[in-house]
């Protein structure tokens, strides 16, 4: 018997994942802005800094675009407009489940409700949703971009267990990120289950780690 009356899940990384070729959508962008290529498309994650900013996403790569630029001895580049490119050539239907998620969803949907708290807008998230043909799976949908206070605060999770008319100590929330799903879930009250990246979770200490979100099942039969 499982404990939870419901689970909450995060979306993104979570879930699923996207399936675009990023390299080659990173080279579209310099072609668009007619601009010579520098750099790869891991060097640019690599200098984004801080957390995803979902307000001003060009603003928030375009820095991570300028700091290449400089690294490139590029500096007279339009990194604004590179970043506009880049943003504008990512497709958020291009998503897939991550494997196991289908499993995941359907052990959550035996165990009780079932809830969605993803820090993104409705806009984006959406479109992901109903690409995956997973949007109905949820009975409430919390897009924290869209509220006053996004994950790692209290207020998206809270709304979903309010909505759920659940309590937090008997919902189990699922994500893969340390600083905003776990500390998040924490902050509201929640256990967690923290969807392993295969590296340390220090300093945070999720209540369940999981290899794989299939691992989902076997934590809500109590088998682990
Ligand atoms: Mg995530």
């Amino acid at each position: 018997m499982t404990p939870f009356d419901a689970v909450l899940f995060d979306l993104d990384g979570t879930l699923c994942r996207r399936t675009q070729d990023t390299d080659r959508i990173y080279q579209s962008a310099f072609e668009r802005v007619g601009v010579e290529p520098f750099g790869k498309s891991e060097s640019l994650w690599a200098t984004l800094r801080g957390p995803p900013d979902h307000d001003d996403r060009v603003g928030y790569i375009g820095a991570g675009f300028a700091r290449l630029a400089a690294q490139h001895d590029r500096t007279g580049v339009d990194t604004l407009a590179l970043a506009e490119a880049l943003t504008d050539l990512v497709d958020d239907s291009q998503v897939a489940l991550r494997a196991g998620a289908e499993t995941a969803l359907d052990s959550a949907t035996a165990a009780g409700a079932v809830g969605l708290v993803t820090n993104g807008p409705e806009r984006r998230q959406r479109t992901k949703l109903d690409a995956l043909g997973i949007t109905d799976r949820f009975e409430t949908r919390v897009y924290a971009f869209d509220l006053p206070r996004r994950k790692p605060h209290a207020a998206p999770f809270d709304r979903a267990l309010d909505a759920l008319e659940t309590t937090p100590d008997r919902a189990l929330f699922v994500g893969n990120s340390l600083a905003y799903d776990v500390a998040g879930a924490h902050n509201a009250g929640l256990p967690v289950a923290w969807l392993s990246n295969g590296e340390g979770a220090e300093p945070y200490s999720p209540d369940h780690v999981l290899e794989s979100i299939g691992a989902l099942d076997s934590l809500l039969a109590g088998r682990q």
